[in-house]
């Protein structure tokens, strides 16, 4: 077993797949949650605050 470039073929195992809520292939399918909108994991959109300065006030704390 090698490591890098060469390695990186044999991972067929595909982890995320489409997300049906926000679209990005950030769904994990065995997890069954979605690592960018936290879809399936909680019913409200996976968002914090350090993620995006657009975004006033902190009501996740
Ligand atoms: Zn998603």
């Amino acid at each position: 077993m090698t490591k890098g470039t060469p390695s990186k073929g044999k991972r067929d195992t595909k982890t995320h797949i489409r997300c049906r809520r926000c679209g990005k292939h950030s769904y994990h399918a065995t997890k069954k949650y979605c690592a960018a909108c936290g879809y399936g994991r909680s019913k409200r959109f996976r968002r914090y605050s350090w993620q995006n300065k657009k975004i006033r006030g902190n009501r996740l704390k």
